[in-house]
């Protein structure tokens, strides 16, 4: 398998953005993470990536399982960032992903409780916020999100982080920054619910072309894919849509 010469060289220049953006926020460049979007990246190019940051995140349990072994020897942290079928738990606590960012709904929040009690673990989760209002996207409306952080923050075995969301797609950085704003504000009043079991610190928000802007509006993990391991052979709503579950071939 071929490897792609550019990835050390783009995850720098990632790494200067971020440098940047966190200098005209006025923010410490520690206070965010790079999480690598690692979606049909081979392990091989994985690897390579892994030797300048240590936090990936895949869409697909297929792929993880695909990816484990050939990445089980590397010090890094996974956490699963695509919609999450609620018959796909038990391999999620098998692969050994720490946080699931998607979050979005009661019943895979029950789901995934009562299989924690049975194998006495624990786990932390973002709840995945729908912010740009398109049908196309997972995430609880804005509206209904605090209700269901109350109702999720009653199981003992899971562990709020905070929020997620993937920005409106557009060219006008304003309707993006919208998106995050949203959720920043959401993180607010959540925060002055003061919610047992409930922490707030992380917002997930910003990828290859709006980390800037996310960044600026108080993102604390960014979640890069494009441009650092090139462009995808498959579009991005293969992931983002229901019934799209068959394998990939990576
Ligand atoms: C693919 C993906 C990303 C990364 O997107 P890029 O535009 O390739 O940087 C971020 N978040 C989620 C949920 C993704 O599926």
């Amino acid at each position: 398998m071929k490897t792609n010469p550019l990835i050390i060289e783009n995850i720098n220049k990632i790494q200067h953005r971020i440098q940047k953006a966190c200098t005209e926020a006025n923010r410490e460049v520690n206070e965010v993470r790079l999480l690598l979007a690692t979606k049909t990246v081979s392990p091989e190019n994985i690897k390579i990536a892994l030797s300048k940051e240590k936090l990936i995140g895949e869409n697909k349990i297929q792929e993880i399982k695909e990816k484990f072994d050939s990445l089980n020897s590397i010090t890094h942290q996974k956490h699963f960032i695509g919609h999450l079928q609620s018959n796909k738990i038990k391999d999620i606590l098998k692969y050994n992903v720490t946080c699931i960012q998607s979050v979005d709904r009661l019943s895979l929040a029950e789901k995934l409780q009562k299989r924690l009690v049975h194998e006495d673990k624990h786990i932390d989760i973002l709840v995945q916020v729908n912010t740009s209002d398109e049908k196309s996207k997972f995430g609880i409306s804005p509206e209904l999100a605090i209700n269901l952080i109350k109702e999720i923050a009653l199981f003992d075995r899971i562990h709020i982080k905070g929020l997620m969301t993937i920005g409106v797609f557009s060219s006008n950085d304003e309707e993006v920054r919208k998106c995050f704003q949203k959720l920043k504000l959401l993180q607010q009043k959540i925060i002055s619910e003061n919610i047992r079991n409930v922490q707030m610190h992380e917002l997930s928000m910003g990828m290859s072309g709006d980390l800037e802007i996310a960044i600026k509006e108080g993102a604390t993990i960014i979640r890069v894919g494009t441009a650092i391991f090139g462009k995808r052979a498959y579009p991005d709503s293969y992931y983002w849509n229901e019934n799209s579950d068959t394998s990939l071939k990576i």
